[in-house]
């Protein structure tokens, strides 16, 4: 039987370290949380996928059980939120009376034959069920060892599958939705002696064999739900549809990719060929005549049709070797800027190059490049420094995909666990999904809009084919999701702290650093301006930044009190689901405050 445990008064920091404030005895952001929940379901080792979702299902009634008594005690209301890795960046995560965290959830197994239903699309080999809290690298890791794979992820594997979709993760597969496009079904623990079943009506996933498994050990039957919109509406689930205790997941065949990574510089007609989805002419200028599958695109905001931008592709290989190719160490641009955000933090002030009088250093003036190179390692810009971190091929050379020396990566060789470089909490970043039509008009636009900025941060697309989920926010049929990557305001803090003000050269360096610190915010709040200057529609990542509110929330899924509101539905569906317990601890600071929720009286 999985088990509890509970510590008291627990720091907790998220993975980038912008929740919290700062705690000097842990010498970075936590947050207190006075009761931190940990499940333990070790010892369901030797149960099926959906006998174990059955096991941890019974333990986190006992869990709920207990809020229940503790709410009826209660003279405020409060959250009892969920965890995942906790890679989100906003309020979604972090409720400081009770928090679960999900990564005990964490196994991956086969739908057995009996389980499965008659009229199911995928065969039973093909369905995975894994627990909410498993972290993509070991789902991908598992179906890889049984030579089956999934469609996609983020750029990294170190979310977790019920966290990923929570949020309409997403990466790069051109043609495809995002994490959430994956899932076939769902098991919620909606109260504290009521879970769900949930999965598609026009895609049937359990037999009764399968739903009769699911009875909990208290002897609790599952409620079954099959039904398309409900389905679609509890996707997106940010945290506020009960505990995702499991999913079942639709796996492919496994696949190898050849890896391209090409400078080139950028131009108008570039972006057309983008708009259109003409990818494969992209991968024929960068030197390769194969349709690709994966295409990001990493450029300089200051001068993106001077500077060389990143292409990084990957292209489908029928190579089959038997041993595996190995990590591909693809640097990403949160990898860079975190390792940029290094560089600074480790900023020696004796060593600038020239002495700079701050007299002479005028208000509305950037900040001088000979500052800018101490800061950046030598780079005048946060684009140079993480250019210089790869040597780049250049597109003399054809690129064939099955030439033998080109290796064949496998989906996990191309994607990190996470960032391995630089020092935690640099990164800030904020998403902003746009009509992939509308991308030759944006980025001129974009990177005008930030002209005046320091240049501490790249913009990076990605592209999202008819990604499922009401509250996706890559809403569009066909979307480009613009990335901001640039330095936190926290690493620069951090940063200025080690500045000793003796120094003669600490003024021009804490000043230059305080610029630093308020520009991504800036940068992001420009991008939205400009956008909607332009008329060009845009909504943004739930789990990152960038200040969305709620009139913003509202202006992209509509009004609660509009009839076709797809947040209205969004609630309908959460309102049909949770028990009555359940809908007043599933919320969290973040869906309040996006106005998907009311405030919880
Ligand atoms: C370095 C970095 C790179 C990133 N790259 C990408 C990217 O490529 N593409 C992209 O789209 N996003 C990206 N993100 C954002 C990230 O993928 C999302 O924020 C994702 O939702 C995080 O997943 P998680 O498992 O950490 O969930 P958390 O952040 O822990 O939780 C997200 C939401 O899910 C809920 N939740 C988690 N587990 C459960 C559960 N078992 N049951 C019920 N609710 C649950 C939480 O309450 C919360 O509301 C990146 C973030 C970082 C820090």
């Amino acid at each position: 039987m999985p088990t509890m445990y509970y510590k008291s008064n627990a720091a907790w920091p998220n993975y980038h370290l912008t929740r919290g404030t700062f705690d000097p005895g842990e010498g970075k952001p936590v947050m207190r949380i006075a009761s931190l929940a940990v499940i333990n379901a070790a010892d369901t080792i030797h149960d099926s996928g959906l006998e174990r979702f059955a096991a941890t299902a019974t333990t986190l009634f006992g869990h709920l059980l207990t809020l229940e008594s503790q709410l009826a005690g209660s003279p405020a209301p409060f959250a009892a939120g969920m965890v995942g890795a906790g890679w989100s960046f906003s309020s979604l995560i972090g409720t400081p009376v009770s928090q679960l965290l999900c990564e005990g959830l964490s196994d991956a197994r086969m739908l057995a034959p009996a389980e499965r239903h008659a009229n199911c699309e995928l065969p039973a080999d093909y369905i995975g069920l894994a627990g909410g809290g498993t972290v993509m690298k070991d789902l991908f890791a598992w179906a890889e060892s049984l030579d089956r794979t999934l469609l996609t992820s983020g750029s990294f594997l170190g979310p977790t599958i019920a966290g990923g979709f929570a949020t309409a993760s997403h990466g790069s597969r051109l043609g495809h939705g995002g994490i959430q496009n994956m899932v076939l079904g769902m098991h919620l623990v909606v109260g504290s002696r009521e879970h769900v079943w949930i999965e598609r009506k026009s895609c049937p996933v359990l037999s009764q064999a399968g739903l009769d498994r699911l009875t909990t050990g208290n002897g609790v039957k599952v409620r079954f739900v099959a039904d398309d919109d409900q389905f679609e509406d509890a996707l997106v689930h940010l945290g506020a549809m009960g505990i995702v205790n499991g999913v079942a997941l639709a796996l492919m065949d496994n696949r190898k990719f050849a890896l391209m990574q090409r400078m080139q510089v950028l131009t108008p007609d570039w972006l057309k060929d983008i708009a259109k989805g003409d990818f494969k002419s992209i991968a024929g200028q960068l030197g390769c005549s194969t349709e690709p599958s994966f295409y990001e695109l990493t450029l300089n905001p200051r001068s993106p049709f001077d500077d060389g931008a990143t292409h990084t592709l990957y292209f489908p290989s029928s190579k089959s070797q038997l041993a595996p190719a190995g990590p591909a160490y693809i640097t990403s641009p949160a990898d860079a800027i975190a390792s940029l955000g290094l560089s600074i933090f480790q900023i020696n002030v004796d060593m600038l190059e020239e002495e700079l009088n701050l007299h002479s250093w005028a208000q509305p003036n950037p900040i001088p490049v000979s500052v800018l190179r101490r800061l950046f390692s030598g780079s005048d810009s946060a684009f140079t420094y993480y250019c210089n971190l790869k040597d780049y091929e250049t597109i003399d050379e054809p690129f064939d995909p099955e030439d033998p020396s080109v290796p064949a990566y496998a989906w996990s060789e191309l994607h990190k666990g996470g960032i391995t470089s630089g020092i935690p909490g640099a990164l800030y970043n904020a998403s902003f999904a746009i009509q992939l039509e509308r991308v030759p008009d944006a980025i001129p636009l974009l990177c005008a809009a930030v002209a005046g900025l320091p240049p501490a941060f790249v913009f990076t697309l990605r592209f999202v084919s008819k990604a499922a989920g009401t509250l996706a926010f890559t809403r569009f049929d066909q979307s480009a999701v613009i990335e901001i990557d640039g330095l936190s305001p926290l690493i620069c803090q951090m940063a200025q702290s080690k500045v000793a003000a003796s120094n003669p050269q600490a003024p021009v360096i804490l000043k230059a650093l305080n610029e630093l610190s308020g520009t991504l915010k800036t940068g992001a709040a420009a991008i939205r301006t400009a956008l909607d200057d332009a008329g060009i529609g845009y909504s943004m990542h739930w789990g990152k930044l960038g200040d969305l509110d709620q009139a913003k929330v509202y202006a992209d899924y509509g009004h609660p009190q509009e009839p076709d509101s797809l947040i209205r539905r969004w609630r309908e569906t959460r309102d049909a689901l949770l028990s009555s317990f359940g809908k007043r601890i599933f919320w969290n600071e973040a869906v309040i405050s996006y106005g998907l929720l009311d405030e919880v009286k």
